[in-house]
């Protein structure tokens, strides 16, 4: 018999990849009594089952559409519907303009691959979305971390990095959540907004402008829900020439209806949606019309602007059961900023708190979170660490706030 040859080896980006940092917390979240800060989890409390249920109903009464292979673009029905949210958060939108994803977490993925070569310079806010992070990495693209401060991406120190790349250099791509980031919860800035654009027509590059938080915004003291500023592909409107906005904009209906539709969408030019699309029929030819249509039946029921209410209300609850049991009374040495939005409190460490020690102590307390690590392209700040209130109830909640206490007090040296 013939000796049997060595197999081929794996991709490179894939000989030794890393996985998901935060899908690998997920052992730990199988002990009994744990309670996750860890996933981005929506509450399975604010769920609209009744309503989904109703949607599910109507989509299988629709025969063959549902069941079907659809357009690689999306259903016609939910891409009026996606158009229509554009258009109410202010954008200039026509269902043609909207490709349906699988997730946004796919369009982000079509986007790398329709853009970016291996060795190309793209631009992150820093600390970043893991995820973002890894298709880049995978991509093999060169990334460049861009500071960011409690008003978001720091645009100032965009300028001054973007001076100083050599042309050889110059970012193909600069990835941001503007509205309630994860992890930081930031909002950016309008003036921010206006100068990302400034400089993306500048130096000629795209900018991501990924939303999936932008419809939980939080009541201001007055218990009026906060104005928000436009959206960056809004302001790409007004400051680029006509047809030439450098923003691309997603969208997920993960995060305020329910990440198993597994809908996200991308708004962009026509030339960059067809090179998405072209790429997306060889992932998945289209993301499943039964969950389509479903999602479709739902935006159209008229159910969904009370069920974000519902959310944000909810969420801004379980935000300040977090954020005030680590602030107020004695110091817990975790110190973390109110976010205005979105899911996340980000939080920084005394410096006597060793963080591998408080991970340990967190996880014998019965408490999860990310460590900080997970969010940084490299030089990572350690002493850093991300908690989504979204999961637990608020009674979860004050448990985890005294579990992190007893386990501080265990890691500090
Ligand atoms: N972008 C950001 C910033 C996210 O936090 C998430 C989910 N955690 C996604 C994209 C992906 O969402 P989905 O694929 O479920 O739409």
């Amino acid at each position: 018999m013939n000796q049997a040859a060595s197999l081929a080896p794996f991709a490179a980006p894939f000989a030794e990849p890393a996985g998901s940092p935060i899908r690998e917390l997920f052992p730990y979240l199988s002990r009994p009594g744990m309670i996750s800060l860890a996933g981005g989890y929506p509450s399975p409390s604010l769920f609209d089952g009744e309503g989904l249920a109703q949607a599910a109903q109507q989509a299988l009464a629709q025969g063959a559409s549902a069941l079907q292979y659809g357009a690689t673009e999306g259903l016609a029905e939910l891409r009026e519907a996606l158009a229509q949210q554009a258009r109410e958060r202010g954008m200039q939108a026509a269902s043609g303009d909207i490709l349906v994803t699988t997730g946004s977490q796919q369009a982000f993925d079509l986007l790398v691959r329709v853009l970016v070569e291996p060795g190309d310079t793209v631009l992150v806010e820093v600390p970043a979305y893991p995820a973002t992070l890894q298709a880049l990495r995978l991509a093999q693209a060169h990334i460049v971390p861009v500071p960011m401060d409690e008003h978001g991406l720091q645009t100032g120190a965009l300028a001054d990095l973007l001076a100083e790349l050599p042309a050889d250099q110059r970012p193909k791509l600069l990835y941001t959540v503007p509205n309630f980031s994860n992890p930081r919860g930031t909002l950016l800035a309008a003036e921010r907004r206006q100068a990302l654009v400034r400089l993306a027509l500048q130096y000629g590059f795209r900018v991501v402008e990924d939303d999936p938080y932008g419809e939980l915004r939080f009541d201001d003291a007055s218990g009026v829900p906060q104005a928000m500023p436009p959206t960056v592909r809004a302001v790409g409107e007004q400051l680029a020439p006509a047809g030439s906005n450098p923003v691309v904009y997603l969208s997920s209906l993960s995060k305020t209806v329910a990440p198993a539709l597994r809908v996200g969408w991308m708004l962009a030019d026509a030339a960059l949606l067809r090179r998405c699309t072209v790429a997306k029929q060889t992932a998945d030819l289209c993301t499943s019309p039964l969950t389509q249509m479903v999602a479709a039946c739902y935006l159209n029921s008229g159910r969904y602007p009370a069920t974000v209410q519902r959310a944000r209300q909810e969420y801004q609850r379980r935000m300040l059961a977090l954020v005030q049991g680590l602030s107020t009374g004695a110091d817990s040495g975790i110190r973390c900023a109110r976010p205005a939005g979105g899911m996340f409190v980000w939080a920084e460490l005394d410096r006597r708190i060793d963080p591998q020690k408080l991970f340990d102590a967190a996880v014998v307390q019965g408490v999860i979170y990310v460590p900080g690590k997970a969010f940084y392209p490299a030089d990572p700040d350690l002493h850093t660490l991300r908690m989504s209130f979204a999961a637990p109830e608020v009674p979860q909640i004050e448990q985890a706030v005294q579990r992190l206490r007893t386990a501080a007090q265990q890691a500090a040296g």
